[in-house]
């Protein structure tokens, strides 16, 4: 029988710590999560940095722990500066955090704290928890194919498809099918330096945890999956789609989400709109967002455009629809609607929708997916390459939009996605996963069975 109280002698409950890495798209997973354990009988204690803190008064049922995380934080301006900003991150909390967690674990008694799920990007509090004794798992919030990917990425050097060179960009990567070397998780001109050791510290945490959980199911990787608990020594639970699995949606959301889109979203017939939203990192240049805008436009399809504050670069002003080209809106009146922010899992869910161009980030793919809708890949960084290279090649659920880009291209890869031939079969297909996915998510499903598997793994550590 499935494990559903998750107590100690004598009827207490037993706790679960968590601490997430204080981004949108980490936040949101996490908070899933907690609220599946939460739901299975286990009392929450989520630690959290300043930084991009949880708003508690929503999760009247947890606890908050805040962590100082030291200076303030500088203002990003592109990805570079994320990355640096996830290594200090851990860093700059660990001293507190763990001085926190020492506290908590006198007042919870020991033996009723049942383990810490952590972000796989904080080692930092991996190593205090680890010190102290309690037991921790490690959350990746990316793909499983992107998880084979870090583990492989001391080969990648060693074999020489990294650092990048300009001449390889195309070449396939034959140990990570169907991965190209431009599709590594890679950004820019950094040459392997930073990210190296961002992945570096990410699989020693998946290493030193006592399992990995990540948001992906069955259906969808089965292969990668293999392979990664060929590669790992510790378990792997595949316990996605989270935002399926778990109750509450929306209140981890950091940006308040304009709801009247929903409404606006109810006048359109099936499938007829573009859902157009590059996540919560995703920084274009003025240009593309000008070439999108037209793109768009030329495209005579209805749309839902979420134009998020500083998503564009060298843009530190936050009105929403400033950067909008002019003429834009005339162009595009009356099929048209901006917002800062959308609530994207009611809105990939809306009927009306048919489409999404995305950046490509794995919550924005397996949300897109879990409701069948097709995707256009526009990938900027991190995991996007990989993930758009999987929507196009092995899912055959979207397609990449790579190369620079002009408005003429942007409207035939609109067109095409929202009323082509192929478009339509895109559309086949991703609906057939997302009935897979909706498979898993009932009793006795795989997702179902992994949610099992890792409660019974953490009353046993
Ligand atoms: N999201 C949202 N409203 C928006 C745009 C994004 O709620 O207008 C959510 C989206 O549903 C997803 C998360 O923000 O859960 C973004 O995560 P993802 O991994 O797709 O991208 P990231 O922001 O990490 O690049």
């Amino acid at each position: 029988p499935a494990p559903t109280m998750a107590t100690v002698h004598g009827g207490r409950r037993r706790h679960v710590l968590l601490f997430p890495l204080p981004y949108q798209g980490h936040i949101n997973p996490m908070f899933r999560l907690s609220g599946l354990l939460h739901a299975r009988g286990f009392a929450v204690t989520v630690f959290h940095t300043q930084f991009n803190a949880p708003d508690p008064a929503l999760h009247p049922d947890y606890r908050f722990v805040s962590v100082p995380n030291g200076s303030p934080t500088p203002v990003l301006v592109g990805i570079k500066d994320v990355v640096a900003q996830m290594m200090e991150l851990g860093a700059a909390c660990e001293a507190a955090f763990r001085d926190r967690l020492a506290s908590v674990l006198e007042e919870y008694s020991r033996d009723a704290v049942a383990c810490l799920v952590a972000d796989s990007h904080l080692l930092p509090i991996i190593e205090v928890a680890a010190r102290l004794s309690v037991p921790t798992l490690a959350l990746r919030t990316g793909s499983a194919a992107c998880c084979a990917c870090f583990l492989a990425y001391p080969m990648l050097f060693d074999k020489g498809y990294l650092p990048v060179q300009e001449s390889q960009r195309d070449m396939p990567v034959l140990e990570l099918p169907p991965y190209r070397v431009r599709d590594l998780p890679i950004v820019g001109e950094d040459g392997g330096g930073q990210v190296r050791e961002l992945i570096s510290r990410a699989t020693t945490a998946m290493k030193i945890s006592s399992g990995l959980i990540l948001n992906t199911f069955d259906a969808l990787e089965r292969r990668e999956l293999e392979g990664l608990r060929r590669d790992l020594a510790v378990p792997v639970f595949d316990i996605g789609p989270l935002h399926k699995l778990s109750p509450a949606g929306g209140d981890s959301s950091l940006l308040l989400p304009d709801r009247s889109c929903l409404e606006w979203l109810d006048a359109w017939p099936p499938e007829s709109v573009l859902y157009v939203s590059f996540g919560s990192v995703a920084c274009m240049s003025p240009r593309d967002l000008v070439e999108t805008a037209w793109g768009i436009a030329g495209s005579s399809v209805p749309f839902l455009w979420v134009v998020r504050p500083g998503m564009v670069s060298g843009s530190a002003d936050h009105h929403h629809d400033h950067h909008l080209p002019e003429g834009f809106e005339a162009a595009t009146h009356g099929r048209g609607m901006v917002v800062t922010w959308a609530p994207q899992e009611e809105v990939l869910g809306h009927r009306a929708v048919g489409g999404f161009w995305t950046h490509g980030g794995w919550n924005s793919t397996a949300e897109s997916i879990c409701e069948g809708v097709p995707m256009l890949c526009r990938p900027y960084f991190g995991d996007q390459m990989g993930n758009a290279r999987y929507v196009e090649h092995v899912w055959r659920v979207g397609l990449e939009v790579g190369g620079d880009l002009e408005r003429g291209s942007v409207e035939a890869a609109i067109r095409r996605l929202m009323t082509g031939d192929d478009g339509a079969e895109m559309r086949t297909r991703a609906g057939e996963l997302k009935k897979a996915a909706a498979e898993g998510t009932v009793e006795g499903g795989s997702s179902c069975l992994a949610i099992d598997k890792l409660i019974t793994h953490m009353l046993s550590l």
